[in-house]
């Protein structure tokens, strides 16, 4: 059945041999003979970690068949984000590079899974096997979506896009209670005039060790992506804060964005940019247990300094007790009475 593999052409097909082991062809097999398949049609993507596959059912639903690399120097790469998660701890065997690669495969399945019960544009996942995950293809007639770093954008779009990035992020967080932890404009696609959002592999859960870390990249990534196009951004930190709010919710989140995105619009002075570097190297305990001096910090708190974790623990800015609304809402409320 292998010339029912027919790939575009010859520099197709040498990238193709070395994920096209023997294994993934008698499970590309199997999939033929159950009718999950009909065709394979050419690659979509040739990435460092990962090929990508046009393919048809035998009902001609269009598929993507992503197939993950087993290379070593890939696994390298990977391991920060499987170590230090409960849901991979059973894991014994990350030394084998093809138990780990099942892995890679199994995880972004199960991502893909939280996301679309949590009402997140993504391709619905299928089935996985082996280092092989089959997923809805997002395209028309063939043609693949572009990702959004491809995509022509008026500005007003852009600012719309903008919008919707946060509030994934947000849901991603809050309701998935996940990190995508590799979120750009390369794993995110332009499709039906909406942001999807892909290549979820190494997403972590929100109490993976390094979780907070991923995020703030995330953050980072999507802010300077959206300045680039000349959208008035939140700043860094007031981003990770909505995101990590806990007393934001879908019903006060409108209300909250509008307040940021009128602040983001004004010009940023020279004294935000410091603060905004200062904020990409801070370093964020992710619980009280992790600070390293509660005490000094109270004090710094109650003499009016503003702590970078407050918001995430969900504390009140002076630290003394559990905050019920956010703090820009409880201001303005305070206001209006
Ligand atoms: P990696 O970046 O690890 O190679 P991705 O999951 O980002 O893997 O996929 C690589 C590329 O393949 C994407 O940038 C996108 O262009 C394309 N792609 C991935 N999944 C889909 C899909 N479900 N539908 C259409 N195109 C896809
Ligand atoms: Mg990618």
């Amino acid at each position: 059945d292998k010339d029912r593999i027919r790939m575009k052409d010859k520099s197709d097909h040498a990238t193709t041999e070395n994920v096209l082991d023997s294994r993934i062809k008698k499970k590309l097999h199997k999939l033929f003979e159950r009718g999950v398949l009909a065709e394979i049609n050419g690659c979509i993507s040739t990435g460092k970690e990962a090929n990508v596959y046009y393919a048809k059912s035998k009902n001609q639903d269009e598929i993507a068949i992503k197939i993950y690399r087993t290379s070593i120097l890939t696994f390298k790469n990977r391991e920060k984000y499987i170590r230090g998660e409960y849901r991979f701890d059973h894991v014994y065997s990350l030394h084998n590079p093809r138990k780990m690669v099942k892995i890679w495969a199994e995880k972004e399945f199960s991502n893909l899974k939280r996301l679309e019960q949590g009402g997140i544009r993504a391709p619905r996942p299928l089935l996985y096997g082996g280092h092989m995950l089959l997923m809805e293809f997002l395209g028309s007639d063939g043609w693949a979506s572009p990702k959004l770093k491809d995509a022509i954008l008026t500005e007003s779009k852009s600012r719309m896009l903008y919008r919707e990035c946060i509030e994934i992020m947000w849901k991603m967080y809050n309701k998935c209670r996940l990190v995508h932890a590799d979120l750009s404009e390369y794993n995110i696609l332009y499709h039906n005039g909406s942001v999807v959002v892909i290549d979820v592999s190494q997403a972590v859960d929100r109490d993976h060790c390094n979780a907070i870390e991923f995020l703030r990249n995330d953050c980072s990534n999507i802010t300077a992506f959206f300045k680039k196009h000349n959208v008035g951004v939140m700043s860094l930190q007031a981003l990770f804060d909505f995101i990590t709010d806990p007393t934001i919710n879908e019903k006060n989140m409108d209300e909250y964005l509008d307040i940021q995105m009128q602040e983001a619009n004004e010009e940023i002075d020279p004294q935000q940019q410091i603060e905004e570097a200062v904020f990409k190297q801070a370093y964020i305990p992710q619980r009280l247990t992790q600070v390293v001096n509660v005490e000094r910090d109270i004090n710094l708190a109650k003499s009016g300094k503003d702590l970078i974790y407050k918001t995430l623990i969900g504390l009140k800015a002076d630290l003394s007790k559990p905050a019920e609304t956010p703090e820009i809402l409880a201001n303005k409320h305070k206001k209006n009475n």
